[in-house]
């Protein structure tokens, strides 16, 4: 153990609750404890089991705070790996804080944001991709954020990690051997054996540094920004999605100045939805900061879609957007289905080869093939419920992607035939930076900076 200072905070939210919990841990846990609790004759307790729940009160000195449940949990089974103890109290704000007030009058410090978590990882319960796992779980948007966080919480991915240091170790180690030991173990025909092995190491995490586009798909949602000339029905659109009135809709083009960013869920997977000022010619000044922002959107998207009005003649507007969409994902959705077609997806054929679909925003008609569109697209139909493990986090998919690097690099030095040390060089490279990940060879600053990002009693 490392740490041996007692740390308290406030684990629940900040907001009025049925229940809050405050979290203590630290050597000094039980004897804080014992000092400001009382039983349900209102004693002092002499000693305090783990793992069982204790009725009572909270008392500051002479003074009543609390009515309080108490779970106290001895090193090493509770979270941190250290003797800890929660109280569940009635979730106010003004009660929890006068208990954690009390607390830290009683020997406890008032821990750091991840502190608890951090902990658990100094102490060895969990590695630091676990960890992040942890403030995915917190974070996720969706079931499928959730999912994913809870698969890496699980260690599938530190053992897929651990897998490939295992094998990158077992070849240093042989190299290192043979060139200590030359009599007993023999390198003729090695750099061929340990071609395949790197080969197939870097195919494993490639399908990791893969998995990472999709990952933040499913998890993050599909950055789409709604194109198209004004009083098309972008908003309309939005809305009918939204199931909301969000947008402004007026009969005057050019009324949606501003980029408006919704989220929403569409077979499924969530959609984070840009409406856009309308891609057009303009002289109003709002208006076209609004049209440069629009072509920077797009081209950053996921996915666009352009809508065009059925009913009234293509124009340089549209041959505008056609030109934008070129090269990108994009879905032309044929707005206004409802009213008389003057352009028909045969039309638009002429100057794009997208997916065309007939729909009317008005009277949210087509949605349901727009739906399918969209689970075709993004989880090739299937429900993305699956076993795949999707990497999510920048700084673990920047570690793999060196990894990697060092990796190609060993089958380089193989194919110009360096001598065998030379391959353990960037073989020892690669496993150093996957032991970044699990954060088994990592800088102090580091781990300060992943532990920040969590929240507070956490
Ligand atoms: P935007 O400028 O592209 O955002 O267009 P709006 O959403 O503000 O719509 C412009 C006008 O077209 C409004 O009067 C809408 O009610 C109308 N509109 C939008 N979609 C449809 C539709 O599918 N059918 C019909 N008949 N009118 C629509």
């Amino acid at each position: 153990m490392i740490h041996t200072d007692t740390i308290a905070a406030i684990a629940t939210g900040m907001n009025t609750a049925g229940i809050g919990i405050i979290r203590i841990s630290g050597d000094d846990s039980f004897s804080v404890v014992k000092r400001v609790f009382k039983n349900s004759h209102h004693e002092t307790l002499k000693t305090i089991e783990s793992h069982r729940v204790y009725y009572g009160y909270i008392y500051d000195e002479e003074h009543l705070i609390d009515e309080v449940l108490l779970i106290p949990m001895k090193a090493p089974k509770s979270y941190t790996k250290e003797d800890t103890v929660e109280i569940d109290c009635h979730g106010g704000i003004l009660v929890m804080n006068r208990i954690l007030e009390t607390i830290l009058k009683n020997g406890a410090r008032a821990a750091e944001p991840g502190e608890f978590t951090k902990r658990a990882f100094l102490n060895g319960r969990i590695d630091l991709s676990e960890a992040e796992a942890v403030i995915g779980l917190i974070e996720s948007k969706n079931e499928y954020a959730m999912q994913n966080s809870l698969k890496h919480l699980t260690g599938k991915f530190r053992d897929c990690l651990n897998s490939c240091k295992d094998r990158i170790l077992y070849e240093t180690a042989y190299i290192e051997s043979a060139l200590d030991d030359p009599e007993h173990y023999d390198l003729t025909g090695y750099p061929e054996r340990l071609k395949d092995q790197v080969e197939s190491l870097i195919e494993e995490l490639h399908k990791l540094i893969e998995s990472h586009k999709e990952g933040q798909i499913l998890t993050e949602g599909i950055h789409t920004v709604i194109l198209g000339k004004p009083n098309v029905g972008k908003s309309t659109l939005l809305n009918a999605l939204l199931g909301k009135e969000r947008a402004i809709v007026t009969e005057i083009a050019g009324t949606t100045r501003d980029l408006l960013k919704e989220q929403v869920m569409i077979g499924g997977i969530s959609l984070i939805l840009i409406d856009s000022a309308g891609i057009h010619d303009t002289n109003d000044p709002v208006e076209s900061i609004g049209v440069d922002l629009t072509r920077k959107m797009a081209e950053e998207a996921d996915l666009i879609l352009m809508v065009i009005d059925a009913s009234v003649p293509l124009d340089d507007s549209d041959l505008l957007v056609f030109e934008l969409i070129k090269d990108k994902k994009a879905l032309i959705l044929l707005n206004k289905n409802d009213l008389v077609s003057v352009v028909s997806p045969e039309d638009i054929k002429k100057y794009t080869d997208q997916k065309i679909l007939k729909i009317s925003a008005k009277e949210e008609s087509g949605f349901e093939a727009f739906r399918e569109y969209i689970k075709q697209e993004f989880t090739h139909g299937k429900l993305p419920y699956n076993d795949e493990l999707y990497i999510t986090d920048q700084r673990q998919l920047q570690l793999l992607t060196e990894s990697v690097k060092n990796l190609q690099t060993v089958l380089q030095s193989i194919d110009n035939g360096m001598p065998e040390d030379f391959f353990t060089i960037d073989l020892t490279a690669a496993y150093d930076n996957l032991c970044r990940i699990t954060g088994d060879l990592v800088e102090d600053d580091v781990i300060n900076e992943i532990f920040s990002r969590f929240c507070m009693g956490k």
